[in-house]
């Protein structure tokens, strides 16, 4: 697989040597051999039908194959996270600096520094996710299985599918954000293609990153959006009806047999998270509606809160 050389080839090119990674080559290995012990297997039996193999099974990979890309995909998601993380809560903490600094009117070198590693970042998930599905395919190849697209549905359940990650989303809208602001450009970025609101960036190759921000419950641009454990993007109050919690209460306090409206998984309201960089990003992109949907929302976050307190003194009463 020439995949191997070209990710190993773009991995270097992150500038970091010890990242955690997938081990295209030791993968593509343990797929090699039990590609010779098939064929070797049928030459013993020649039944004349060709390798045989058993879509649900595969005596030489068990054990071997998914175990390892399990572990490593799980390490790198894990860095991942915890990177994008460190990233954009050291924007949040160095904002107030900022401020000063912008008085000086000029560019941070921290800044561009911060934009490199966001870009290198978003890269870093793209390649690892590009790897993972090459060598799962691969897999299902030589198998005639659907293991490997199995795989990949169980890693979106198990939270390490990096494309899904809520982390991905923030740091592509925060390098959007910080891009604009920095350019001074003082207009709305462009997230409206043929009308539907996106977010999309560019990397090697023409590979696109695209995320739809279009809520899937109300079918309206995300407001106040969220991301639930499963990697869907819905407005807060969608989700929390989802969910059926009021909004005073929260996700977290959704039953852990609620399911994502989109894909059906479960115990995926209590990792829910903001997405505070998606949040600016579209209120300054579509302000007008942004407002709009706000006003809608108070009447309604009142009318939760108020019914929520009634019933939490009416309990208090013993009513
Ligand atoms: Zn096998
Ligand atoms: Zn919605
Ligand atoms: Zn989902």
């Amino acid at each position: 697989m020439k995949f191997c050389n070209k990710y190993e080839e773009m991995m270097q090119g992150l500038g970091q040597k010890k990242l955690p990674r997938i081990g295209c080559r030791k993968l593509k290995n343990i797929l090699e051999n039990c590609t010779k012990q098939l064929h070797s297997a049928h030459d013993d039996q020649d039944n004349g039908d060709g390798i045989s193999t058993n879509p649900q099974h595969c005596s030489v990979c068990e054990g071997t194959f998914f175990p390892l890309l399990l572990k490593e995909i799980s390490a790198v998601v894990g860095f991942f996270n915890r990177r994008a993380q460190r990233l954009l809560d050291h924007h949040l903490a160095s904002s107030c600096c900022k401020c000063f600094i912008w008085l000086g009117d000029r560019l941070v070198g921290n800044d561009v520094e911060l934009i490199k590693e966001c870009e290198n970042l978003i890269a870093y998930a793209s390649i690892n996710a590009i790897a993972m599905s090459r060598i799962l395919k691969k897999y299902d190849k030589i198998h005639y299985s659907k293991q490997g697209q199995a795989f990949k549905s169980r890693a979106v359940s198990m939270q390490i599918e990096i494309l899904q990650s809520p982390w991905l989303y923030e740091l592509m809208a925060f390098h959007v954000n910080e891009r604009e602001s920095k350019a001074n450009l003082g207009n709305a970025p462009v997230l409206f293609d043929y009308g539907k609101p996106s977010l999309s960036f560019e990397l090697f190759d023409s590979v696109k990153l695209n995320i739809e921000l279009t809520c899937s419950i109300c079918l309206e641009t995300l407001f106040d959006p969220i991301s639930l454990g499963c990697g869907h993007l819905f407005c807060y109050m969608c989700a929390c009806k989802a969910g059926s919690v009021s909004v005073v209460d929260g996700l977290k306090a959704a039953s852990r047999h609620k399911k994502c409206p989109v894909c059906r998984e479960v115990g995926v309201y209590e990792s829910a998270m903001n997405l505070e960089e998606l949040h600016i990003l579209l209120k300054r992109s579509c302000p007008e509606y942004w407002e709009e949907r706000r006003i809608t929302e108070k009447a309604e976050r009142l009318q939760q809160a108020k019914q929520h307190w009634q019933s939490q003194a009416a309990r208090f009463m013993g009513i």
